[in-house]
């Protein structure tokens, strides 16, 4: 066996191994696999824009006005007149001077890390911060310090005994990706304030949200203005793809000539951007959206738990049930799939050991019934692992 085979093995052991798996997404709800229709709890399209007229329209529009592809760096020719105007658009939805869209929420945060620290300065970062966060991080010249999962009380600390001859950066996920708890901003602000620490937060699962109108984790606290970065993506709630910071304008246009990750790649796709925008603009028209899934989020939260099931506490769309092994995690989405449901099995590296789960998400689309049908799923799958006897 060569040595990449027995890597892959090793992982397979583990019980760690992933492929990526081919669907037909046919609406927000349903896709389709193997001429087979599953309820889709497993997406992060939260508001279901993606498959909404009104995007899909904006997309083909601009497919045919400016063709397929952008053809080059946002700083050479890749520019199109769809940029500037949805980066107008989300700085006014966040209330801020400035925006600037990256292609993907994973480069603006490894972009804005290492655009802005400098050597020097260090990072307080929350240790259950996204990857692409962490990466940030890593490419930064900086220090970091990773405080304790929301716990501010560490953070104070860290940030008292840290020598620091730059600047300070404090930068948490708003709304965590894989527990859907909301980052304690209203103590972490004034905390920032005190050490005059520039605060960055990640909105990825927040934008489109939480916050009055989906604006986020700074709206939703009354923080406006106190938070010195925004960053959201266009690939969740938005329902396309790419992501963006925003604030000041000076802010925004150091990013646009340090941010490697927004200089040296090929700017997206027109149709994307239109997508993007569309999407904001409905959300924008049509808040009651916002609604609607913390509803939901909150009426399958009280359904599970009425069913016996500890999902994590919350009313974010990102419901976690803790199962703990990884093969516990890998069964039970097994077992949900075989009863026409599909729901993420999450597992180390990207939680930590012993906290492998189900992540549902849910969408403001998702009707009481669909979000019903999958409780009796989890009931159902539930006993048949535990009449077969696989240590649940
Ligand atoms: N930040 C967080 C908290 C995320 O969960 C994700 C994606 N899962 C990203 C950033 C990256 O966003 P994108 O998928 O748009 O690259």
């Amino acid at each position: 066996m060569n040595k990449w085979a027995q890597q892959v093995d090793e992982i397979r052991r583990l019980w760690l191994y992933r492929q990526p798996v081919v669907y037909l997404p046919l609406s927000a709800t349903i896709a389709e696999q193997a001429g087979k229709k599953y309820l889709m709890l497993a997406s992060n399209s939260y508001l279901g824009l993606t498959h909404h007229p009104a995007v899909r329209q904006a997309a083909i529009e601009a497919v045919q006005a400016y063709g397929a592809g952008s053809g080059g760096a946002r700083l050479t020719t890749g520019t199109h007149p769809l940029y500037p105007a949805l980066e107008k658009d989300l700085a006014a939805f966040k209330q801020r001077e400035a925006a600037l869209v990256f292609n993907t929420g994973y480069m603006t945060n490894v972009g804005v890390i290492s655009g802005l620290a400098r050597a020097g300065d260090v990072i307080f970062s929350d240790a259950w911060n996204h990857a692409s966060i962490i990466d940030g991080c890593r490419l930064a010249r900086s220090e970091t310090v990773v405080y304790q999962h929301g716990d501010v009380e560490d953070l104070r600390q860290k940030l008292q005994q840290t020598p620091c001859s730059g600047k300070r950066f404090i930068i948490t996920d708003g709304v965590f990706s894989m527990d859907g708890d909301i980052a304690p901003l209203d103590r972490i602000v004034p905390l920032a304030e005190e050490y005059d620490a520039c605060v960055i937060v990640d909105d990825a699962h927040a934008t489109g949200v939480i916050g009055p109108g989906g604006r986020g984790t700074a709206a939703y606290f009354g923080l406006k203005g106190r938070v010195q970065v925004e960053i959201g993506t266009l690939s969740k709630a938005l329902a396309a793809e790419g992501g963006f910071a925003a604030g000041d304008e000076s802010l925004i246009e150091i990013l646009a000539n340090r941010a490697r990750s927004f200089i040296f790649s090929t700017a997206l796709a027109p149709a994307t951007v239109a997508a993007a925008h569309a999407a904001l603009r409905q959300l924008i028209a049509e808040p009651e959206m916002v609604d609607r899934l913390r509803e939901n989020a909150i009426y399958l939260r009280s359904k599970l738990a009425a069913a016996g099931f500890t999902a994590l506490p919350g009313d974010t769309p990102i419901i976690p049930v803790i199962l703990g092994r990884e093969e516990t995690a890998l069964d039970m989405a097994r077992a949900l799939q075989e009863r026409g449901v599909i729901v993420a099995a999450i597992r180390p590296p990207t939680v930590p050991p012993g906290s492998s789960r189900l992540r549902l998400t849910i969408t403001a689309e998702h009707r009481q019934q669909d979000l019903d049908k999958a409780v009796v799923a989890m009931q159902e799958a539930w006993s048949s692992l535990k009449q077969g006897g696989n240590g649940v």
